[in-house]
């Protein structure tokens, strides 16, 4: 019941699209569109990036006080 009108709600706003969730820009597929899709993966990989050097940086102090 719940898919059939998920399904039904999407083609019916197939032909105009809808928001991107992070910009507003209209869009056809998924939740966000191209450049935000591309802006949210820079975001995870500086993310990543910074804890693994948090980590490191965590893992230096531990081995120089011990
Ligand atoms: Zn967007």
């Amino acid at each position: 019941m719940w898919v059939k009108k998920g399904r039904l709600m999407t083609s019916d706003f197939a032909n105009l699209g809808y928001p991107c969730r992070s910009c507003g820009k209209i869009i056809h597929t998924g939740d966000l569109c191209d450049s935000c899709k591309r802006q949210l993966n820079k975001d995870f990989e500086a993310f990543t990036e910074r804890e693994k050097e948090e980590e490191e940086r965590k893992r230096g102090k531990t081995y120089y006080t011990k």
